[in-house]
């Protein structure tokens, strides 16, 4: 208590009384020469005290606490102080209202979208970005499952797999021409924060550099496939004795096959991010396709003469679109062959657990600086320049199969050190097991 001596003093107060009130009331006793002055003062002081209750019982129950009724002594203390307390609590009320209204005026004021969902998916709370660009009312859509109002598959989708740390982008429900980006954050006990925003016009810029690569990659491939055709009718036809022309054709018609490998490797790149992930997906035989792959990579370098395991379960089984399997499983083994010296080991191991499916290639080969790792998926990131020329090339390969793996949910996991090889992984999710019986594709 704030006050003690002034409630010490009106305790004092209040004993002096009933001190005084029993004292009178025995003498008057002793005068009289009976009890009955000492029952009724008695009586007196508690008929009083109980008046006082009623009216401190009368005085809470009010939804309003001011004003408190008259009183004395230690009653009129109680009062005091407690309306003190009361004033404290609603001054302490009306400060947090008053933030609480400010934090929902600043909300409402973003552009972006705020909205809150509850461990069971139900909307909580949305700010009036989340009305203008996902539609949601304020009159209906307060408990609804977020999953009634945002119906896009890939949506639901993202929030059944619950991995969010990449974010995802989705047509807004109220204008298909609007592209938003949604991210997830997870607290609390499985409570979640959705933030979204429009990136249309970024969307629009990424979608016409797309464009522009793909349309590029077409357009060359007509006058490469003039070029070489030349090149190798004039290869034939010019005699053995015309050295410096053979090899100079010679060395046309290698760089002529490099480009069309690059504009190869960009038109593939530029489908994996066009198309929907969704199509031709089946349960590939993973065995037959890798071992088709070992045997063309020791056909790729038999001067080498490297060795290359195989350690794959017979009865291997992926959903998968088994095109972009191949390319991807195509791409880490002729690096791994093209990055490892004569006499060299490659290992490549598929195994499963309750994570899902995982293909690792192994090589001991030159290995990688782990600071280039981060970046080794980017398009022609090369840690090594110098590598180009020697193993031609199009430095495409592992965006390629990032892409693949993302298509599939899976992750690429890369480990290497310099000069003593490096390990690729991919991780697929246990979803892609096959569990049932299905038509096989063998890739
Ligand atoms: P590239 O056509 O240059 O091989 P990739 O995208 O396939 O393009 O690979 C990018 C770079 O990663 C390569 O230039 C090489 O430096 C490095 N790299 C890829 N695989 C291996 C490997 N198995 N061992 C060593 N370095 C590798």
């Amino acid at each position: 208590m704030k006050d003690p001596a002034g409630m010490k003093a009106s305790l004092g107060k209040e004993v002096n009384r009933i001190v005084i009130l029993v004292a009178v009331s025995v003498a008057v006793c002793l005068a009289l020469r009976s009890i009955w002055p000492l029952v009724a003062g008695l009586s007196l002081y508690i008929i009083w005290s109980t008046r006082q209750l009623f009216a401190l019982y009368a005085w809470l129950v009010r939804e309003e606490h001011t004003e408190p009724p008259d009183s004395v002594g230690l009653w009129g203390e109680f009062y005091t102080r407690l309306e003190h307390l009361f004033q404290k609590e609603r001054r302490a009320q009306d400060n947090l209202q008053s933030i609480i209204v400010r934090a929902q005026q600043s909300v409402n004021a973003l552009e972006d979208v705020v909205v809150l969902i509850d461990q069971h998916g139900y909307l909580e709370y949305w700010n009036h970005a989340a009305g203008r660009h996902l539609g949601f009312r304020a009159d209906k859509d307060l408990g609804q499952p977020l999953t009634n109002l945002i119906r896009h598959p890939r949506f639901t989708d993202y929030l059944t797999q619950g991995d969010f740390r990449e974010p995802l982008e989705i047509p807004s429900p109220v204008d298909d021409n609007r592209i938003l980006q949604l991210r997830i954050t997870e607290f609390g006990v499985g409570d979640q924060l959705i933030l979204a925003r429009d990136v249309t016009r970024i969307h629009h810029l990424e979608q016409m550099r797309k464009d522009f690569v793909a349309n590029v990659s077409h357009e060359l491939k007509t006058p490469l496939t003039v070029l070489k055709g030349y090149l190798e009718t004039l290869l034939d036809t010019v005699p053995e004795e015309q050295t410096r022309l053979r090899r100079a054709l010679t060395q046309m018609d290698a760089q002529s096959q490099r480009m069309e490998a690059l504009v190869q490797d960009l038109l593939l790149l530029s489908r994996l991010e066009n198309t929907e992930a969704d199509n031709l997906q089946q349960a590939v035989a993973v065995h037959g396709m890798l071992q088709r792959m070992r045997e063309s990579a020791l056909a790729l370098a038999p001067e080498k003469q490297q060795t290359i395991e195989l350690d794959v379960p017979e009865n291997a089984r992926l959903i998968a679109n088994p095109a972009e399997l191949e390319s991807a499983f195509g791409n880490l083994i002729v690096n791994a062959v093209k990055y490892t010296p004569a006499h060299g080991v490659i290992r490549i191991h598929w195994w499963q657990d309750a994570d899902g499916a995982h293909l690792s290639v192994r090589d001991n080969g030159i290995g990688i600086d782990p600071a280039h790792i981060p970046r080794l998926t980017e398009r022609f990131y090369r840690p090594d320049n110098s590598r180009v020329t020697q193993t031609g090339g199009t430095g495409l390969g592992l965006a390629i199969v990032k892409h693949v793996m993302i298509r599939h949910n899976g992750k690429l996991e890369i480990k290497s050190e310099l000069g003593s090889g490096s390990n690729f992984t991919c991780h697929f999710p246990a979803s892609r097991l096959v569990s049932k019986p299905t038509a096989l594709a063998s890739g």
